[in-house]
């Protein structure tokens, strides 16, 4: 199939889309909001809506639009000023978003998460209603990571991967990256004038994430590293991303023109379910086991659950029901899952085949380490 023929097919079906906007979107030069970008992003926004679309919006540029209003010239490095600068940055962005779309007869909803609201399922279904009942009223969401108060173990990190998780949270069919780059080059653009875009790349493997390594924000935080991480999350859960330029003229127009703008991520082949993404993805993980070479196939290639049986070494303390990565013999992450047994018991029961698990354990212990309905297969190779 043709390149546009391609983006015609996916772009002509998309209902619910989560647009990321950056932070180096959002500001100029001098490190202010750019007030005429954040008009035409809502008006073109407004037409997507207006087409009948949902749309949710994660946006950056709280801690930037914070820097100037706490007298910094650069952006704040301490932990305290960086929350400072996000609680006055917040409500800037907001009333930009507000006073914008409102010329369009759209109206937006401030959601501020930290991790912890994500990582219970009952709390991530709530989120899921709250959205959706946003949408239902024809508002469009406006997210952020809850700078002001996130500590490091309740964050997400950046917003590339957040986006990632928000396009699961509300299923969407379609997430953009608004950044200050065109999209993915096959160099660094900023140091090679030969480097090319990209205009499709079908699957995110190794070379491809190689691709981003080194590349760097200074406004934001995320470089093409987390871009591709997000893209990378969005595939396996069967929906396409395209990272493209935000400042460049009417580029959501564009995209949904189906014009080759920016790089567009495939989908994969498989689709993850909800769950299994927001296992994987949303939770993390804590702590690691190694599993020996016939329960990795078993798992890979026939979609067994994990049994005591075929694990060979156990690392960090976890808790029964928490997410684990699972490695095989050689170091290689290939699947992770909530673990029955805690890292105690998990030790305890290293190798012992199923009766011998009961005899140790008690007749009612589980007779999987991991059921495969809450194991996520992450590498088929
Ligand atoms: N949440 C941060 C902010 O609003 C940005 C995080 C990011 O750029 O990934 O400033």
């Amino acid at each position: 199939m043709q390149r546009e023929q391609i983006r015609n097919k996916i772009f002509r079906k998309i209902k619910r889309v989560v647009i990321k906007i950056g932070s180096t979107v959002l500001t100029n030069d001098k490190g202010d909001l750019d007030l005429k970008i954040f008009v035409g992003l809502c008006e073109q926004i407004s037409r997507l809506k207006e087409r009948g679309m949902e749309i949710v919006i994660v946006s950056s540029g709280a801690i930037a639009a914070g820097t100037k209003q706490l007298g910094l010239s650069e952006r704040p490095k301490t932990i305290p000023q960086k929350q400072a600068a996000a609680a006055i940055g917040q409500t800037r962005l907001m009333w930009n978003y507000e006073r914008f779309f409102d010329k369009y007869q759209q109206k937006v909803a401030q959601v501020l998460l930290t991790h912890n609201d994500l990582s219970e399922r009952a709390r991530f279904l709530n989120a899921r209603n709250t959205l959706v009942t946003l949408f239902n009223y024809g508002i469009i969401p406006v997210i952020n990571e809850n700078d002001s108060v996130a500590v490091e173990e309740i964050r997400f990190g950046d917003n590339d991967n957040l986006s990632a998780l928000i396009t699961n949270l509300v299923e969407a069919d379609l997430l953009i990256i608004l950044s200050d780059i065109e999209g993915l080059f096959d160099a660094d653009p900023k140091e090679n004038k030969e480097a090319k875009l990209i205009p499709v790349v079908e699957n995110i493997d190794e070379g491809i994430e190689n691709l981003a390594a080194g590349t760097k924000s200074t406004v934001g935080i995320g470089g093409m590293v987390t871009k591709i991480q997000a893209a990378k999350k969005v595939a396996i859960f069967g929906v396409p991303t395209i990272i493209a330029h935000g400042k460049k003229g009417n580029i959501i127009d564009a995209i949904f023109r189906g014009e080759a703008v920016g790089t567009l991520f495939l989908p994969g082949k498989e689709k993850l379910t909800s769950r299994k993404h927001w296992i994987a993805f949303t939770l993390k993980p804590k702590g690691t086991i190694i599993v020996d070479k016939g329960a990795k196939d078993a798992i890979v290639l026939k979609g067994k659950s994990l049994l005591p049986s075929g694990l060979c070494s156990v690392k960090g303390s976890f808790s029964a029901g928490d997410l684990v990565k699972c490695v095989d013999e050689d170091g290689c992450e290939f699947a992770r899952g909530l673990v029955n047994y805690n890292s105690t018991e998990a030790f305890e029961i290293m190798g012992l085949k199923t009766h011998e698990v009961k005899k140790r354990l008690g007749t009612d212990a589980c007779d999987e380490l991991i059921h495969r309905d809450n194991l996520v297969v992450l590498r088929r190779t």
